[in-house]
């Protein structure tokens, strides 16, 4: 089992998932945030925390090796978070869960080139 963070977190940032995790394995970018897969233990506890709908376990037909791969590389890039910290300020704008209906995986384009 795996858990990632998909494309729907981009731009919004809400960071209530770092607020639950046990062993801080988030990482933050500047409008994204990965978890390490090496370094989370696969709780689950974050799923259900994301405003945006954004976590997701490697059983979920969403689930690609893209994104497992985007995940694992960005986390050993950017700084761990392990506070909650404001949400983007157009956050609820681009949230899938509130509204916002355009497919976001091309936004994962940037990722696969840093
Ligand atoms: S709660 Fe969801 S949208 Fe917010 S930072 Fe975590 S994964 Fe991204
Ligand atoms: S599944 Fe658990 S350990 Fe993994 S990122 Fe989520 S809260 Fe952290």
């Amino acid at each position: 089992m795996a858990y990632v963070v998909t494309q729907d977190c981009i731009k919004c940032k809400y960071t209530d998932c770092v607020e639950v995790c046990p062993v801080d394995c988030f990482y933050e970018g500047e409008d994204f945030l990965v978890i390490n897969p090496d370094e989370c233990i696969d709780c689950g506890v974050c799923e259900p925390e994301c405003p945006a709908d954004a976590i997701i376990a490697d059983n979920n037909p969403l689930f690609t090796k893209r994104l497992l791969d985007i995940n694992d590389k960005m986390s050993q890039i950017w700084p761990v978070i392990v506070e909650q910290i404001d949400p983007l300020p157009d956050a609820d704008a681009w949230n899938p869960q509130k509204g916002y209906k355009e497919d976001k995986t091309h936004l994962l384009d940037k990722f696969d080139k840093e």
